[in-house]
Formats: structure tokens, C-alpha cells, sequence
């Protein structure tokens, strides 16, 4: 019989997963709660840029207990009920600081948002979501401050590793701005993750999968994948209308397919907080998948025991 491997993740799924990873360190449990806390983003109020990154529809992603209209505490408060009766069993909260970028105030501002939350008593950490040109040494010293006595995570849009992509989606920073974030919040200590989109426009497959090396040796913890998807009164919507065949949007065998041999080649000690993501049907331009993100991964680990393969099977430490 064939010996069982020993993942150096601790569980025998074939990756390391969001929900093992907090069961292994919560014991149990742990749902995000998305908050709209009223933030904009430099790519849209000017500063950077206007009109945004050309993927980017807030709403598309934005549950609908989660509005800037509603405070905070009322925001949490209703989450908590929204996803009590889902999942009775729930250890604890996070405050996920979700919509535009969540490090883009005055750190007096930030200190009383990020407090707001803290101090509801179901709550039990941050995550913080933003870009990683909205940081500086004095707001990364805050936070690891707060780091000290809660669970706090940032996770930095990073979309891609090639400058040509980025300019492509009018993201309004540059690779070499994100590692020099990430370098600033692993200096201090701050858990950190990074969101990568799969497939955005002018990237080929072989491109795309030498992204798992780069990605590989960044100081990060965490990793989020979703695949590209055109969502409507965007940017991309308008120049996917007049020229499609410059886009390749992935149907689902194939996107699984890619993702297998992008994990094989990923570090190991990532935790992978998705392979794919979920877009309302209602905001899609074409067809989406039609299948629950549970589902999608049932597939895909399926897939990765067909081939008998897992993160990190050909990932070689560099240097
Ligand atoms: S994706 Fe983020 S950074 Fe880009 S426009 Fe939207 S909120 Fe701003």
C-alpha cells in the first residue's frame, strides 16, 4: 500500500486551506464579516488615478448588510445574524475590511474605524483589505500595534507580478510598489496576504504559472486567487464589448487545470484562502460557471487527487 504523505500543513487536504488553517489555530470555525466602511481609493478620487482599475465594481462583491450608510457596530450586528443561521457553529468574527482600500485615511480615522470594530465583543480580529500603495511606516507601525493583541491580517491587491498587466488594467501602481509594502509589513511582524486575478487580459498561460515562483518568494502568508470575469459597467465590460478576442476568459475544467499546476509550483507554507471566486450571476457579463464556490473546490480537489498532486509538489526553494 501506498505510504500516506505527510503535508507540512498538518491535515491531509491536498492544500493548505483557509478554513484547516483557522480550525487548526481558532479550533474551530472563523467567518469574515465585510464591512463598507466609507473609504474611497486613490484610483478613483483622483490621486492616483479616476475611473478606477478597470476590472473594479465594488458592489459586484458587497453583501447587502454591508453598506457605508449603516455604522459599523450595525454592520457587524448583521452580519453575525446573516451568518448565525448559516453556520450555528462559528467560533468567532473577523472585521473584514473589504470594500475599496482600507488604509487610505488619516491614522486618527483608520484608528476609529478599525476601533469601532475591535470593540464589538463577537469580534476577534481584522482583516484589512487595501492597496499596496496606501501604506506608510507610520500606519504599518499602528497596526502592528493592534497585531499585538488581536488576530489582524492585511491583504494587499496585488493582481500581478508584470507591470505591463497592471498598467493594462490601469491598477495605478507597479509590482515594485507591492514588494516594497510587503517587505514594510513583514518587517514588523504583520500576517499578510495577496490577491492575484488569473487570466487578465494580454497574460499567457506560461506567464501566468511563472507568477507561483515570483509569488513563491514574497514574505507573505496568505494567498487568494480568483479568475478573471467580466463584470458589468466596468471599465474591461466596455473594451470586452468592442474587442472579446483580446480577452480569454476560462471555462471551468480548464481554469482547474491551470490552477493544479500553479499550486504544484507554490510554496508550501502559503495558506490559500481561495482558488476561484464568486461573482453574482446578476452582474456578470457572460455566462458564469454556475456552481457554488464549494462545489468548484470539490472539483478541484477531486482533480488534484486524480493527478495525485498538491501545493507545493515542484516547488524549489530559490537561493
Ligand atoms: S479594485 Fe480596489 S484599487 Fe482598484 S479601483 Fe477598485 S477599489 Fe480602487
Amino acid at each position: 500500500m501506498a505510504e500516506k504523505i505527510k503535508y507540512p500543513w498538518g491535515h491531509n487536504r491536498r492544500f493548505n486551506t483557509y478554513s484547516d488553517y483557522f480550525k487548526q489555530r481558532f479550533g474551530g470555525r472563523i467567518q469574515k464579516l465585510s464591512i463598507d466602511a466609507g473609504f474611497t481609493c486613490p484610483n478613483r478620487d483622483g490621486s492616483k488615478g479616476r475611473g478606477g482599475c478597470s476590472f473594479c465594481n465594488n458592489n459586484a462583491f458587497s453583501p447587502s448588510y454591508c453598506q457605508p450608510v449603516k455604522s459599523i457596530g450595525k454592520q457587524i450586528e448583521e452580519g453575525i445574524e446573516f451568518h448565525k443561521k448559516r453556520y450555528p457553529r462559528t467560533r468567532g468574527y473577523l472585521g473584514y475590511f473589504q470594500s475599496y482600500s482600507n488604509t487610505y485615511e488619516s491614522i486618527e480615522v483608520l484608528r476609529s474605524r478599525y476601533e469601532e470594530a475591535l470593540s464589538h465583543p463577537e469580534i476577534t480580529g481584522l482583516v484589512i483589505g487595501t492597496r499596496p500603495d496606501t501604506v506608510n511606516e507610520e500606519i504599518l507601525d499602528y497596526i502592528a500595534s493592534i497585531a499585538k493583541h488581536h488576530y489582524v491580517i492585511i491583504e494587499y491587491g496585488l493582481e500581478s507580478c508584470y507591470n505591463s498587466t497592471l498598467e493594462r488594467v490601469n491598477r495605478g501602481h507597479t509590482f515594485e510598489e507591492s514588494q516594497r509594502a510587503i517587505e514594510m509589513t513583514a518587517a514588523r511582524g504583520i500576517r499578510q496576504g495577496a490577491h492575484f486575478i488569473i487570466g487578465l487580459p494580454g497574460e499567457s498561460e506560461p506567464e501566468i504559472l511563472a507568477q507561483a515562483e515570483i509569488i513563491s518568494e514574497l514574505p507573505i502568508q496568505n494567498v487568494k486567487f480568483h479568475q478573471l470575469q467580466i463584470v458589468k459597467n466596468t471599465n474591461m465590460a466596455r473594451e470586452y464589448e468592442a474587442d472579446p478576442g483580446s480577452f480569454h476568459l476560462f471555462n471551468l475544467e480548464e481554469y482547474l487545470e491551470l490552477m493544479a499546476s500553479f499550486i504544484e509550483q507554490l510554496n508550501p507554507g502559503f495558506v490559500i484562502e481561495r482558488i476561484a471566486g464568486e461573482v453574482n450571476q446578476g452582474y456578470l457579463l457572460g455566462d458564469s460557471w454556475g456552481l457554488r464556490y464549494d462545489k468548484v473546490l470539490e472539483k478541484f480537489e477531486n482533480l488534484l487527487a486524480n493527478k495525485d498532486t498538491w501545493q507545493g509538489k515542484e516547488f524549489r526553494k530559490s537561493g
